[in-house]
Order: structure tokens, then sequence, then C-alpha cells
């Protein structure tokens, strides 16, 4: 966590400190640090959580003096700019943000009757290249802050006038290679958002050594991993994964299922595996047993999706048939698995498309 006294150079290696992030705790010790009164820092707290401010002057409970003071020493809300919003037939919104250092990210809301699910991107593109998906073909810019990821989810809030219950990390970005920033976002959402952790669930590609990490980095941070960690399996064999997950190359799937096995010893957490059906390549009843083989006999939960088309590939999304057949047969085999239906697919819904199309036409 940044400094919270003395002079704000950075935070986050750019040209602001954000306040967004801080808990009731750390935000009395910013107030008392700055010779201000602890319930300053209370106030701070409920302006940014609880009335979603944007900027420090709407903070009008604070002395004038005081934010101008904290202004001109690079403090900052930490709030991102909405530059781009698309909102489905199902509701489904998708909102391009926009960093201070004019980087763009997207967030998307997905709700249902009950729950409002944010899905939040945790880094401005992704080095993983991930074949069937759009973010990857960009590349990495770099990793957001905690406060560019938690201000995702106060958007969201804002646009669609709803609390958000769940909040999954499968947006831009693999989470995993930005740990440090993602676990403090969790933190913040669980503590002074309210979200629970078991509503919140991190999804991997899978990078080596990274696993075993999150579980310890997690008891440490947040004392508790009680997340839902989602790996993106996608392939029941090596040799299938390796052409879909470049970075399945250095990661053989059986130790990626040996790294799952220990995730689970350390938090108690079964794993959940996510399973991009696409057309003819992994949706065949044989790559249904093989699965079946691989995740077979312990604690954990397969997740089907049906493959999002994006233009730079020629990945077919399976018929409703074969995914039932697909299902049925890891049902029958004792698998617990369920199917996530694709939302707001009429407005860019692939992760990363909304994001470069904008880039494309600026
Ligand atoms: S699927 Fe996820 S990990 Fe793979 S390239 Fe896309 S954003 Fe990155």
């Amino acid at each position: 966590m940044a400094s919270l006294s003395g002079e704000y150079a950075t935070s986050q290696q750019r040209s602001s400190f954000a306040l967004i992030g801080l808990s009731a705790n750390e935000l009395e010790q910013f107030a008392i640090s700055h010779g201000e009164a602890a319930f300053r820092g209370r106030q701070i707290h409920n302006w940014l959580y609880v009335k979603g401010v944007k900027s420090l002057d709407e903070i009008t409970v604070l002395p004038r003096r005081w934010r101008t003071s904290l202004e001109e020493r690079g403090v900052k809300v930490g709030r991102l700019n909405e530059i781009k919003r698309l909102v489905a037939s199902d509701q489904t919104t998708k909102l391009l943000l926009e960093t201070s250092d004019g980087q763009n990210v997207e967030a998307v809301g997905i709700p249902t009757n009950h729950r409002l699910t944010v899905c939040v991107s945790s880094q401005v593109g992704c080095a993983m290249g991930c074949r069937f998906c759009a973010t990857g073909k960009e590349g990495l810019q770099r990793s957001l802050d905690s406060h560019e990821i938690i201000d995702q989810v106060l958007s969201i809030r804002e646009v669609m006038n709803r609390r958000p219950s769940h909040v999954v990390f499968m947006g831009m970005g693999e989470p995993l290679m930005n740990c440090d920033a993602v676990l403090s976002a969790i933190r913040c959402l669980n503590n002074d958002l309210g979200i629970g952790q078991r509503r919140i669930t991190v999804s991997t590609v899978g990078v080596p050594n990274t696993i075993t990490k999150l579980a310890e980095s997690s008891l440490k941070v947040l004392g508790r991993a009680q997340f839902t960690l989602a790996v993106s399996l996608h392939a029941p064999t090596q040799e299938t994964r390796e052409k879909l997950i470049p970075v399945a190359k250095s990661y053989p799937i059986q130790m990626l299922l040996q790294d799952c096995r220990n995730y689970f010893s350390l938090t108690g957490r079964r794993v959940s595996f996510e399973y991009i059906l696409l057309g003819n390549l992994n949706d065949k009843d044989e790559h249904a047993h093989q699965l079946a083989d691989l995740v077979g006999g312990f604690q954990s939960h397969v997740n089907l999706i049906a493959y999002n088309p994006i233009k730079e590939e020629q990945f077919k999304r399976p018929s409703k048939s074969r995914i039932r057949s697909f299902q049925e047969i890891l049902e029958k085999r004792g698998i617990a698995v369920s199917f996530r239906s694709s939302r707001g697919l009429d407005q860019n819904a692939a992760c990363g498309q909304l994001r470069r199309q904008h880039a494309q036409r600026s």
C-alpha cells in the first residue's frame, strides 16, 4: 500500500495518490498525518464508498483549505472517466473507462433478477495472447492499480443504479500477473463496499508459479481466501491447450492440476474450471470424457461457456445440442458442471472488443 503521509510523488508510479482503496483505518491515519482529526478520515470513507464522489472538491464536508492543499499535493479520489457505454437488450452494460494516463479499460455489468455481477479488468491489454480472446491480440500496456479496479465496480453501480452483488475478475488482463493490486482491490470490495469474498471470482489462464503464491498471499493480505479461483482450462489435453493458450507451453496440464489441488489444500476452496466450447475443436464427446478423466476425483466444478466469436479467428460457436451432449457426459461421469450462457452478445460482449474498436476509430 502507498505511504499515507509525506510527499505523494506517486502511489502507483504515476503522478497522483489515490484515496480509493484505502480502508477506514487507513483514512483515519491519513487524516491524522495531515494534522486533521481522525473523524475526517471516516468522513472521506463515507463519501468515497457510499456517496461515490469523483473528486475531492465534491467532499464538501471537508474544510475547503484542506481539500485545496490535498489537491496541490497530488492527492486524488482516483476515479476513472467513462468514455463510452453500450447497453444490450438484456441490459448487460459495458463501459469503456479512461485512466488518468489515457489508457482504456472495460468493465461489464451483468444483471439478473437477483444479482448484479461486475466483470472487471485487472490489466490494460494482456500478455497471455490466448487465441480466442480480443484482448490478447493487443499485448500488455500495463497493470491496473487497485483503485482503477475498484472504480470499475463503483462506475457500474452508478450507471446501472444498483448495488453490485458479485465481482468476477474475468475482464481484460491476467489477474495473477497483477496479484498485489487484485488482492488490495478484493480487500476493499469486501470490507468497504460490502461484497462478500464468496461472491468474488478470480479467473486465471494458468501462469506457472502463481497459483500457490495467490493462496499464500491471500491468507496474508485478506486473512483468508474465500473467493473462488476459476482456472481457464479450455482443453482436456496438453496438446489442444497449447494451440489455444501460448503460456500453456511452459505449464504442463498435470502440473496445473497439481497446483489446483495444492490450492484446495491451502484454502479449503474448490477450484472452478472454465471451459470455452469451440466448435469441432474441443467440444466432441471424446473431449468430454478426457475432461472427466482429468478433473474427476477432486473438489472442483466445471463451467462450460460457448465461444463468443471475434473477427480475427475462425473458431466456431458449437450448436446447442452439442453443448447439451457435452454437459450430459460430464454429469453422467459425476462432474459438477454448469453452462454459462453469453450475455450482451449483441453489444460486442467478448472481452476486449469495445476497447479495440474505440482504439481503431481514434
Ligand atoms: S483470455 Fe484472459 S488471459 Fe487470455 S489473453 Fe484474454 S484477457 Fe489475457
